[in-house]
Parts: C-alpha cells; sequence; structure tokens
C-alpha cells in the first residue's frame, strides 16, 4: 500500500455496507453498546501491546500506564474514547475500518433476515463492534497513531458507503475515536447516562477507564477477584462482554488451582448454542491470559474441541509471557492445565446432572451432540464423559443416564442395547424394537449424527458392551421374559419357514443377504438387519449419504414367524407350483420394500413398488 500525504477516499466492502445498513435499522432498542464495544476495543489496543512490550520495550517508554478515556463535549456534541494502546498505522486502518476480516461473515450475513430480534441477538453474538458507532452517531473520527511511529492518521466516515483517511497529528501513541452524536441519540451527552452505561457493560475492563478526574471502574481483572466476591451480575456482564453473547451463563466455573502450576479459570457453559457451534472449524472462544496479559483466544491444546461451547478465561502465571504459540501446544505445562480444566468441567457438569436433571435437560439439548464428539477419544476421559451422557430411550419419558440403564437392567441382559436413525420419532417406532419392548428390555434411542461415530469407538460402560439391535443376533433368549415365563415361550420354528424362505431367497437373489426367522419382532412381519461382523445399518447409511459408499450391503430379512403374512405366505410356499406362484414373488419383494421404508429409506425401485402393491391389492379386492 503506497501513504499518501494528502487525503484519501475509499468504500467500504460490501459486507460492511450491509452490516451498516443493518445497524443503522435495526439495533434500536440496545444500542447503548457502542459504548462497551468502544472500551472493548481500547482495552484489546492496550492489551496488544502490552503484549507486544514483551519483546520490545522501548514501545511503552516514556507512558507506561494503560489508560482509557471518555471525554465528552455538549457543545460540539460529541462522545470520544481515547486509549495509550497499540494504534492503528495507515495499512491497519484500511485493513480493519472498512472490512470485516472476521471468519463466518458470509454465513452470517445471510442468516440475517428482516426479524429485528433475531437480528440484534445475531449481531450480539457476531460482534459488529466498531460499526456499532454508527447507531448513535452520524460521524465518526479515528484519529490514531501506532506505537514506535512518529506518523498519526485521521480516519472518518459519515458510515453511508465511504470513508477517507488523512495524515494528522496526534500526542503520543493510541487511538481517539470521537463521535458526532445524532440528534435523536442526544441521550448519550449525559453524563450520568454515560457513567451508568460504564458501570454496567464494562466495570470487568483490566484498565482504568477515566471520565475527567473519575475513575468509572474496578479496573481489576473479573477472574483475578476472589470468586465469592464476584456477584450474578458482573459475571453476567464479563460474560456478556467475552462471548458476545445476550443469554444469561447457563453454569459458571470459576476457581483458582494453586500448587506446582497455578492457574485461575473462570469459564461459562452457555444457556443458548453460539451460532458458530457447528462450524467445521470447531473452534473454542476460551482466552488464554499470562499473568492478566491476555496471549491468544483458543490455543491449541488448552480446551479439546468437544469442550467448544465454553466461554471465558484461564490465566496462568506459570506460562512463559513469551512463548510462541507453536510452542505452547506442546508445552507439558498446558497440557496439564487441560487436563485440569477437563477434569473440573466435566466434574461441574456431573454435580449439575444430578442435582438438577430438568435444567441438566437444557443443557444437554444444546451441547449434548457436541460432547459426545469427545467420546471418539479413549482413556479415562471418556468414562467421564459417558457419565455426563444423556440419551432418549424405550424406558423413560425424558432423558436417563448410563448408570441409571444399567441399573434397569433385565436378569440375564448382558449389553447396553441402542438403536441408532435420522430422527427420533421414527427410531422409536422402528420394528426392531418390538422383540424388545415385549420383553421390557430398555433401548437406547440415539438419533444425533454424531452418534454413529462415538459408538464406535466406546467399547463399554461399567463393564456392559454397547450393542445395536440392528445388527446381529438380539440375544433375547438368556433374558428373562416380563411376565412370562421363559420355557413356554414359543421359539420360532426356524423348518417351518423353511419353505418360504427358499422362494424368497431365489426371488430377491443378491438384494438379501440372508432370509431368516427373526426372533426380535412381535407385530411387524418383517425387517432388515445387518449381519453379526457387518457394517452397522445407521452407518452404512451414514457413509452412503457422505458419498463414501455407493451401493448399500446387502441386509439379512428377518420374518416374524408369528406374523398372518408370513404365515400365510408360508402356506402358499408349501403348496404345488410355489416357484410360479406371482403373488408369492410380489409378496417377497413387497416385504423386503415396507422393512427398507420402516428404516426410514426408499424402495430403490418405487414404480416397481407401487405396481406389485396394486397387483396385491387388486387380488385382495
Ligand atoms: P473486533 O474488536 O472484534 O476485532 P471491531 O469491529 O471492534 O472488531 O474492531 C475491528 C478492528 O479495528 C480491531 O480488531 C482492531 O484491529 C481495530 N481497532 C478498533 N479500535 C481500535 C483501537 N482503539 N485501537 C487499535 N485498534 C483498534
Ligand atoms: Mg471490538
Amino acid at each position: 500500500m503506497t501513504e499518501s500525504k494528502t487525503r484519501e477516499e475509499f468504500t467500504f466492502q460490501t459486507e460492511v455496507g450491509r452490516l451498516l445498513d443493518i445497524v443503522a435499522g435495526s439495533l434500536y432498542s440496545n444500542r447503548e453498546i457502542f459504548l462497551r464495544e468502544l472500551i472493548s476495543n481500547a482495552s484489546d489496543a492496550c492489551d496488544k501491546l502490552r503484549h507486544a512490550a514483551l519483546t520490545a520495550p522501548s514501545l511503552t517508554e516514556g507512558d507506561p500506564n494503560f489508560r482509557i478515556e471518555l471525554a465528552l463535549d455538549a457543545k460540539a456534541k460529541t462522545v470520544s474514547v481515547s486509549d495509550n494502546g497499540i494504534g492503528m498505522s495507515h495499512d491497519d486502518l484500511l485493513e480493519t475500518l472498512g472490512t470485516i476480516a472476521k471468519s463466518g461473515t458470509g454465513a452470517f450475513l445471510e442468516q440475517i433476515g428482516d426479524d429485528e430480534k433475531k437480528n440484534l441477538s445475531l449481531i450480539g453474538q457476531f460482534g459488529v463492534g466498531f460499526y456499532s458507532a454508527f447507531m448513535v452517531a452520524d460521524r465518526v473520527d479515528v484519529l490514531t497513531r501506532k506505537a514506535g511511529e512518529d506518523e498519526a492518521w485521521l480516519w472518518s466516515s459519515d458510515g453511508k458507503g465511504a470513508f477517507s483517511i488523512e495524515p494528522a497529528a496526534r500526542d503520543g501513541r493510541g487511538t481517539t475515536v470521537t463521535l458526532f452524536i445524532k440528534k435523536d441519540a442526544k441521550e448519550f451527552l449525559e453524563q450520568a447516562r454515560l457513567r451508568h452505561i460504564v458501570a454496567t457493560y464494562s466495570d470487568h475492563v483490566g484498565f482504568p477507564v477515566a471520565f475527567g478526574d473519575e475513575t468509572l471502574n474496578a479496573a481489576s481483572a473479573i477472574w483475578a477477584r476472589p470468586p465469592k466476591d464476584v456477584t450474578a451480575e458482573q459475571h453476567t456482564e464479563f460474560y456478556h462482554h467475552t462471548a458476545h453473547a445476550f443469554d444469561e451463563p447457563w453454569l459458571t466455573i470459576h476457581n483458582r488451582v494453586e500448587g506446582v502450576l497455578s492457574y485461575t479459570n473462570l469459564l461459562y457453559v452457555p444457556s443458548s448454542q453460539p451460532f458458530d457451534l457447528f462450524d467445521a472449524e470447531r473452534k473454542g472462544h476460551v482466552k488464554l491470559y499470562v499473568n492478566r496479559v491476555f496471549i491468544t483466544e483458543d490455543p491449541e491444546g488448552l480446551l479439546p474441541p468437544y469442550l467448544r461451547f465454553l466461554r471465558g478465561v484461564v490465566d496462568s502465571e506459570d506460562l512463559s509471557l513469551n512463548i510462541s504459540r507453536e510452542m505452547l501446544q506442546t508445552d507439558p505445562k498446558l497440557a496439564k492445565i487441560r487436563q485440569g480444566l477437563i477434569r473440573r468441567v466435566l466434574g461441574e457438569l456431573k454435580k449439575k446432572a444430578e442435582k438438577a436433571p430438568e435444567a441438566y435437560a437444557d443443557f444437554w439439548r444444546n451441547f449434548g451432540a457436541v460432547l459426545k464428539e469427545g467420546l471418539v477419544d479413549s482413556g479415562p476421559t471418556q468414562e467421564k464423559i459417558l457419565e455426563v451422557c444423556r440419551f432418549a430411550s424405550t424406558a423413560a419419558d425424558g432423558l436417563t443416564s448410563l448408570q441409571d440403564y444399567v441399573s434397569r437392567m433385565k436378569e440375564g441382559q448382558e449389553a447396553i442395547y441402542y438403536i441408532i436413525g435420522e430422527d427420533a420419532a421414527q427410531v422409536a417406532n422402528s420394528p426392531q424394537l418390538e422383540g424388545f419392548r415385549a420383553k421390557g428390555v430398555e433401548v437406547l434411542l440415539l438419533s444425533d449424527p454424531v452418534d454413529d461415530f462415538w459408538v464406535q469407538h466406546v467399547a463399554a460402560y461399567l463393564e456392559k458392551p454397547f450393542k445395536s439391535v440392528t445388527r446381529g443376533g438380539p440375544d433375547l433368549d438368556s433374558v428373562a421374559g416380563e411376565g412370562e415365563d421363559r420355557e413356554q415361550e414359543s421359539a420360532p420354528d426356524a423348518a417351518e419357514l423353511s419353505d418360504l424362505i427358499a422362494v424368497i431367497k431365489v426371488e430377491l437373489g443378491d438384494a438379501v443377504k440372508d432370509v431368516r426367522p427373526s426372533r426380535r419382532l412381535t407385530e411387524s412381519p418383517v425387517c432388515l438387519v445387518a449381519d453379526e461382523g457387518d457394517m452397522d445399518v445407521s452407518l452404512e447409511r451414514l457413509l452412503r449419504r457422505h458419498g463414501h459408499l455407493k451401493v448399500g450391503m446387502a441386509r439379512v430379512l428377518e420374518l416374524n414367524p408369528n406374523h398372518d403374512i408370513v404365515r400365510k405366505l408360508s402356506d402358499r410356499a408349501k403348496a404345488d407350483g410355489a416357484s410360479d406362484d406371482a403373488l408369492l414373488k410380489a409378496g417377497a419383494h413387497l416385504l423386503l420394500d415396507q422393512a427398507r421404508i420402516a428404516d426410514g429409506d426408499v424402495p430403490p425401485d418405487p414404480a416397481a413398488f407401487a405396481r406389485r402393491l396394486n397387483e396385491v391389492m387388486k387380488s385382495a379386492l
């Protein structure tokens, strides 16, 4: 970029223009947050310089005390926020106050619609930051000088598509943002109002915020205060600031660990899903500080992605201040802190799950799918995560823990049974569950996409293996039936069905791997299951959907020997000329297709399915 000594004009990046329209139009009710945003930028600028001065101490020479100043000029109708932080060069200004570098901007703007309330909360989460100044100002000037440089610059814009940059003069480093307050925003020209806003939103800021001779905030990092001295309101305020959120923290985890390695964590679990929760990057937002100095957000190795819903701060005086990000990753101290944090968070979740199961269900709805990603890791953490997992089940209306499941296991039941599907309601109605229901054996109903993955990684809970009800034999024989005598139960007679099975096998050919009498059906005539050792039905469906598998595997078709249709077909199969019986053949295909439909799949040849169904209906009418 060539630096010019005269005034230059620029247009805002399209996205900024769009954002400015929304900001100017829709944030009316909450526009006081502009001050929080500007103070927060000033605080960030001080943080950045403090960090830079670790390796270049000359940057703060002569002016070592960071501060933020608020000023009001009632006559000129301006409010300004100044800092002696890092400041901005000509190119910094161009890059940061004219574009949005933030990742996810495109996706964010797509979500923005006409719903004002929704916009407000989205924008809050996204953090329009600096641009919020245009809610209350019809012109914004930014006078800035970068630490270590002599030149100063004036950036100016009316927020209507263009901005200018020109050379200017400034005493000392830092930035002054001056707002020319709009006619309809005069309230922000009152001292008391400004004081109140700072008290509401910015008390936690770690640098003094001065207004004339008065310092408006405590100017001490909130996480460094004794946990018992921090009120719920202060937590909410800090959480809003650090998470760009509008909701209340669902859970606050604030504690100090003293020992060979000392650190403080102030972590919040949000009460609603952050908008980037399911982004592919799986980025976390917990900030790492070393002795009050901000180092970086979500450094690799601080927290695992399955805890990415957490917000807040971790501060340790035992990490080295000028450690590079790459070295931080492999620092054994960071690994220790990570272990401690994981233990603490899972421990707190467990307490909450036991003490307040209903509130915990809210958490689980928001973040259960994320937490379950952690089950893919093996080791002791897996067990701890399993303890705080909750599942829908055939035995309970709400959610159940694994511990409760195990305590309800039937005599002779060896495994924790589950069924996976895409849709909770469909899963609950699967024919494969019938035999389990009849015997009163509980089955976990899994319908999160992540369920397909973790079940492959978790061997057992309390030594009980997990077993899919759509794969292999159900082993229900060893389980005592409910209210019936095990001995009397009529075992399906394979020999009885052998003629029918032979006809169906010939007719269906490679479309099925095998045809067998079922021990798991009580109401439906048929179902499909994976053979023992084959890929589970749900996993295959997932792989097919993502294009990793082209054709599905042939499955085992199970027949319910006690079902009328199966019995009658069986009788026809025993008669002479069964091999030419058109109805029997159509019946074989229809049974297979209805088993697919019950699994939520579509018959591969829907036209043939309809034709056969019509034939059979005609002959019945
Ligand atoms: P964010 O703070 O989330 O990065 P903002 O819109 O609030 O987004 O600010 C955009 C960028 O402008 C900042 O990242 C920073 O680089 C720059 N900036 C804003 N205010 C200041 C300031 N007072 N001092 C130095 N840089 C600033
Ligand atoms: Mg900001």
